[in-house]
């Protein structure tokens, strides 16, 4: 009987000495405009601090890459120029660019980085949207087709002047996969990483399903459902995160491109993937298109799934969610 406890005893002491060294690490932060959580499991606790760091100082460099809000960035550069004729882009930021290029031809124009064109004439913190006149005179600088890229030489023009791009319905998504490629290759085998509403995870936690909740699209601290995730990204876009009221509007963040105005048709849209870039740029896209046509899009594409709330508060499911309700 002694025997059996000792045996146990053993047991029990290795078990702890290896969970001491090998446990997950957590590191919050506010990079890009929101919040970012990277959380990992490691062996070695230094190695998997220093991991966190490296992923928070990539989206370091791409937020000074990509913000409009930097003067300096690249982007902001780009801006400035490229109304006035070709402008060099780094290869980078070309082939991002490209890519949501792509986004606008699926989407039929939903998705579409001219936007800023209008969209620059908001401001939501201080509840500032633009004039008739203004509005009116963005317009015709909203079309993808005004960016030409010139991939051999490396170049960007704009067609049209008063162009504005802005990268914000998919920079996030993208620094959550670059960060992610960082963890893979460093052989990370279970992480999430996530960027406001941006959220990738490779492996499980503890041996179940990684669990990412979609918000309530009128109640901060309200959860409708639960997304378990395994080796899968997921993006919410929502009419809640950056708004303001005025005569009963709601004015936020996502745009019709068609109208340079707040898109109205539903409150959230989430899209489950296998990368953040897409997820990012669909549900932005989806959020645009509305029920019909967003489902009509997201059923077409191999490996993507998407839950929409509508302006009632009801839920509607992609194909391969519907089934499993
Ligand atoms: P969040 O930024 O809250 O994660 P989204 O992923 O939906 O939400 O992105 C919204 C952002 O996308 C806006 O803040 C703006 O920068 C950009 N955006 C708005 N409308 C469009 C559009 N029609 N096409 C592409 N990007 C857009
Ligand atoms: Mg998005």
């Amino acid at each position: 009987m002694q025997h059996i406890h000792r045996i146990i005893g053993l047991l029990l002491c290795g078990l702890l000495s290896l969970t001491a060294s090998a446990d997950w690490h957590r590191k919050d932060a506010a990079i890009m405009g929101t919040a970012i959580s990277v959380e990992l499991w490691h062996d070695d606790p230094q190695r998997g601090g220093e991991l966190i760091n490296a992923v928070l100082a990539e989206m370091h460099r791409i937020d000074a890459m990509m913000s409009t809000w930097k003067p300096d960035s690249d982007l902001s550069r780009i801006n400035r120029t490229a109304a006035l004729g070709t402008v060099p882009v780094n290869r980078e930021l070309r082939q991002l660019i490209t890519r949501t290029l792509a986004f606008s031809e699926l989407t039929g124009g939903a998705f579409d980085i001219t936007y800023a064109s209008a969209g620059r004439y908001y401001d939501y913190r201080k509840g500032e949207k633009p004039g008739d006149a203004e509005l009116e005179a963005a317009l015709p600088a909203i079309d993808y087709r005004h960016v030409v890229i010139d991939t051999d030489n490396s170049t960007v023009r704009y067609r049209h002047p008063g162009v504005t791009i802005d990268l914000g319905g998919i920079a996030k998504g993208y620094a959550v996969d670059r960060g992610m490629n960082i963890l893979q290759q460093a052989g990370v085998r279970h992480a999430l990483i996530s960027a406001g509403g941006d959220t990738r995870v490779i492996g499980n936690r503890w041996g179940r399903a990684w669990q990412v909740g979609i918000r309530d699209p009128r109640n901060a601290a309200g959860i409708v459902t639960m997304i378990p995730l395994v080796n899968r990204a997921i993006s919410t876009s929502g009419d809640y995160e950056r708004y303001f009221e005025e005569d009963g509007v709601r004015y936020h963040h996502i745009l019709n491109p068609g109208t340079g105005k707040s898109a109205g048709a539903v409150r959230s849209v989430s899209i489950i993937g296998n990368t953040a870039t897409t997820t990012d740029a669909l549900s932005t896209s989806v959020f645009v298109l509305g029920v019909e046509k967003g489902l009509q899009l997201v059923n077409r594409q191999a490996d993507i799934e998407a839950v929409i709330i509508d302006n009632e508060g009801t839920m509607h499911f992609s194909t391969g969610l519907a089934m499993v309700q």
